[in-house]
C-alpha cells in the first residue's frame, strides 16, 4: 500500500494556506487510499525564535485542528514528532550524506535567514540543517508520497536526492519519496502582499486567514485584500496576482477552476464578497468540531500518545536499517 507522510509546523495559529495547501487534502483524499502519517514536527519550530511553552500549546492546537478538518486516527497515524526518537537519529546521518552547499541552495533558507539577518539577529544551524530533518521525517518511514504545498517541493527534492546517495553508497535502504501538490491552491498567496505566500510565521496578522478566525474577521480581511489596479476581473498570476489569488481561493472552496470563474464577475468587491462567504462556509463545520475537541483534552492527547507508539513502531527497523548499512 502507497505510503504518505506529511507535517506541519508548530510556528503560529494554523492558515487557511496551510488548509487548502495541506490538511484538506490529507482528510478528504490521502488518508483514505493510502496509509497516512500525519507529525506536528515540533522540532522543526526551534530553527527560528520561538517561546517553549508557545511550541507546545501550539502543536496540541495543530493536532485539534486536523482532528477537527476530519483526519480520523483511526485511519491516519498523528503524533508529534519529538514524541519519536528516530527523526533526530537519522536526521544525523542524513546530515553526514548531504553537503552545506545543498543546504544553502535551498530558497527557504535564503529567504528566513535573511530575514533574520536584517532583523539583527543570528541564524540557528538547524536552520540551515533543517532540510536533513525534514528528509528524516520522510524517509524513516519508507514514504512513497509526500503531499505537500509548492513552498515545499524543493525540500522534497533534495529529500529524493539525499535517498538516493545514501542507497548508492551504503546499499538500498530508503524509498525515494515524490511531493504530490494539490492541483489548486498548491500556493495560497497573503492577502496584502499576494506576491509572497500566506505564510503562520508572517506577523502580519491582517494579510491571513487563520483557521479559528470568527466569521466577521475573515470577511474584514478578503474585503481588505489587496487587488491590482485596472478594475476587470482576470485570472493571471504574474499581471494579477491579487485577483488570481482570490480567484484560486474561492476555486479551491468551491469546486471549479479559477479562470472559468473569472468570467463571472464584473467587479472586485462582488468576488470579495463571494470569497468571503465561501472562506467562512468553508471553515464553520472545522470550526464547530474544534470547539467540541476543546473540550476533550484527554481525547487529543491519548490520540497522539497512541499515534507515537504507531508511528516509533513504524520507523526503528527503517532507522535501525540506516545505520547498520553505514557499518555502526
Ligand atoms: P507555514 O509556512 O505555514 O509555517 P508549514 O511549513 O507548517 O507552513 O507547512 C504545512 C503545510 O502547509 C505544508 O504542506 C505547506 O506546503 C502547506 N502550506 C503552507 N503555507 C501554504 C500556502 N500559503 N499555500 C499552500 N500551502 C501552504
Amino acid at each position: 500500500m502507497t505510503r504518505i507522510f506529511s507535517g506541519i509546523k508548530p510556528t503560529g495559529h494554523l492558515t487557511l494556506g496551510n488548509y487548502l495547501g495541506a490538511i484538506r487534502q490529507w482528510a478528504e483524499v490521502d488518508q483514505h487510499r493510502a496509509e497516512s502519517l500525519f507529525s506536528i514536527v515540533d522540532l522543526h519550530a526551534l530553527t527560528v525564535d520561538h517561546d517553549p511553552g508557545r511550541v507546545r500549546r501550539l502543536s496540541r492546537q495543530a493536532a485539534t485542528l486536523l482532528l477537527a478538518s476530519g483526519i480520523d486516527p483511526g485511519l491516519a497515524t498523528v503524533f508529534v514528532q519529538s514524541h519519536v526518537d528516530e527523526h533526530a537519529r537519522l536526521s544525523y546521518l542524513l546530515e553526514c550524506v548531504a553537503t552545506d552547499g545543498e543546504m544553502r541552495r535551498m530558497i527557504q533558507y535564503k529567504e528566513k535567514s535573511a530575514r533574520e539577518r536584517a532583523r539583527g539577529g543570528s541564524v540557528r544551524l538547524s536552520l540551515l540543517t533543517y532540510p536533513a530533518l525534514m528528509a528524516a521525517d520522510i524517509l524513516a518511514y519508507g514514504t512513497d508520497e509526500v503531499p505537500v504545498g509548492d513552498d515545499q517541493t524543493q525540500h522534497v527534492e533534495l529529500t529524493r536526492d539525499l535517498a538516493v546517495r545514501f542507497n548508492q553508497r551504503y546499499g538500498q535502504t530508503f524509498v525515494v519519496p515524490r511531493a504530490t501538490p494539490p492541483k489548486v491552491a498548491a500556493r495560497v498567496m497573503d492577502l496584502q502582499d499576494p506576491t509572497s505566500k500566506m505564510g503562520k510565521s508572517h506577523e502580519a496578522g491582517g494579510s491571513i486567514v487563520y483557521l479559528l478566525d470568527e466569521p466577521e474577521v475573515v470577511r474584514k480581511k478578503i474585503l481588505r485584500a489587496v487587488t491590482d489596479s485596472g478594475s476587470e476581473v482576470v485570472y493571471d498570476r504574474a499581471a494579477r496576482p491579487g485577483v488570481s489569488n482570490l480567484l484560486e481561493i474561492l476555486a479551491a472552496c468551491r469546486g471549479g477552476n479559477p479562470e472559468a470563474l473569472s468570467g463571472a464577475y464584473e467587479s472586485y468587491g462582488a468576488l470579495k464578497s463571494d470569497t468571503a462567504d465561501a472562506v467562512v462556509e468553508l471553515l464553520r463545520p472545522v470550526q464547530e468540531r474544534h470547539k467540541e475537541l476543546m473540550a476533550e483534552p484527554a481525547y487529543v492527547e491519548e490520540v497522539l500518545r497512541r499515534g507515537a507508539e504507531q508511528a516509533r513502531a513504524m520507523a526503528k527497523p527503517t532507522v535501525d536499517g540506516a545505520y547498520r548499512a553505514i557499518g555502526l
